[in-house]
C-alpha cells in the first residue's frame, strides 16, 4: 500500500512492536496482538485495522492524524474507533474533531475518554491498562499494559478440585487477581515521569524517549521542556528491571550513526544489552 509515513518493527515476549517516532516530527506506535496503538502524530494505511488508541499529550507531532485516523474508519466502515486522551484536552479535541467534520463534510466517529493519573482501562479480559503521571510541557499521561490472570488464593492451594468448586459456590471468592505489567509506554517526559511510577521500571517491554544525547546538551534545560538525555539513562542504569528498553524520539539534529556511537559508548554493558535504539 502507498504511504509516506515510515514504520519500524521489533518483536518481544510474543508482541509485535510497530511504529516510528522523531521529536517534533511524528510519533505512532502500536502492538497488533493487544490491538492498541500509541498516539497519532501520522497514520500508516496499515494501522487502520487497529481499534484502540491511547493518547499521551496533544502536541502536534502526537495528535496531527487523529482526524485522518477516525475519518478513514468511517470510511472503510470500520467500527467506530475508542480513543484515550489526557483528560483536560478531551473538549478541545472534541471541537477539533467537529471543524474537521464540518470543513471534511464527513461524520467523525468516534469514542473518546478523557483519562487521569491512577486511572484504568478495562481492554480485555487478559489485560488491563493503568494510567501514570509523565512530566512535559502539557498535560500528559502514559500508559502500563498489565496481564491479568486469576490464581487461586494461597489457602487454597492443597485442596481437591471439589472442594474448590465447593467453595466457589457458595460464594467464596477462592481466587485472587494477579497482574505482570507487559508493556509501559511514556510518551515525552522528563526522568519524574518514569521515577514516579515503579511499574515503568519492572514492566517487560518499555518504550520511552531519549531525545537528547550530546555531552554538551543543558539537561535542567531538557527536563524543563519535559525530555530526557542520554545521560539520565546512566544514572538510572540500576533501575531498569525491562527485558528491552525500547528507546526513541530522537531530535532531528541527530543521524543515526550518532545516535548508535554516542549511546553504546556510554551505556553500562547491562543496560546496552537490552536497548532497542528506534533508529
Ligand atoms: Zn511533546
Amino acid at each position: 500500500m502507498l504511504d509516506n509515513a515510515p514504520i519500524l518493527s521489533c518483536q518481544h515476549a510474543g508482541l509485535t512492536i510497530e511504529g516510528y517516532s522523531r521529536a517534533a516530527v511524528q510519533t505512532y506506535w502500536r502492538i497488533p496482538e493487544l490491538k492498541i496503538g500509541f498516539d497519532l502524530g501520522a497514520h500508516p494505511w496499515d494501522f487502520m485495522s487497529t481499534p484502540t488508541w491511547l493518547l499521551t499529550h496533544t502536541h502536534l507531532d502526537h495528535i496531527a492524524a487523529l482526524p485522518v485516523y477516525v475519518a478513514r474508519r468511517r470510511m472503510m466502515r470500520m467500527e467506530p474507533p475508542r480513543i484515550y486522551l489526557p483528560a483536560e484536552a478531551l473538549e478541545d479535541v472534541r471541537r477539533l474533531l467537529l471543524v474537521m467534520q464540518r470543513l471534511d463534510r464527513g461524520r467523525m466517529i468516534c469514542h473518546m475518554e478523557g483519562v487521569q493519573p491512577g486511572g484504568e482501562i478495562e481492554l480485555s479480559r487478559e489485560n488491563v491498562i493503568t494510567v501514570f503521571a509523565t512530566s512535559h510541557t502539557i498535560p500528559s499521561v502514559g500508559y502500563v499494559v498489565w496481564d491479568r490472570r486469576m490464581k487461586l488464593k494461597e489457602e487454597y492451594l492443597g485442596l481437591p478440585g471439589d472442594r474448590i468448586r465447593d467453595l466457589r459456590q457458595s460464594g467464596v471468592a477462592v481466587t485472587r487477581e494477579v497482574r505482570v505489567p507487559l508493556v509501559a509506554y511514556t510518551g515525552d517526559t522528563s526522568p519524574a515521569g518514569l521515577d514516579n511510577y515503579p511499574p515503568v521500571y519492572q514492566a517487560k517491554i518499555l518504550i520511552t524517549e531519549m531525545s537528547f544525547i550530546r555531552p554538551n546538551h543543558r539537561r535542567e534545560k531538557i527536563h524543563k521542556f519535559g525530555h530526557m538525555h542520554l545521560d539520565d539513562f546512566v544514572e538510572r542504569a540500576d533501575r531498569f528491571q525491562n527485558e528491552l528498553i525500547i528507546c526513541a524520539h530522537f531530535s532531528t539534529r541527530y543521524h543515526a550513526h550518532e545516535v548508535k556511537r554516542l549511546v553504546e559508548g556510554k551505556l553500562p554493558a547491562n543496560l546496552r544489552e537490552r536497548v532497542k535504539l528506534w533508529l
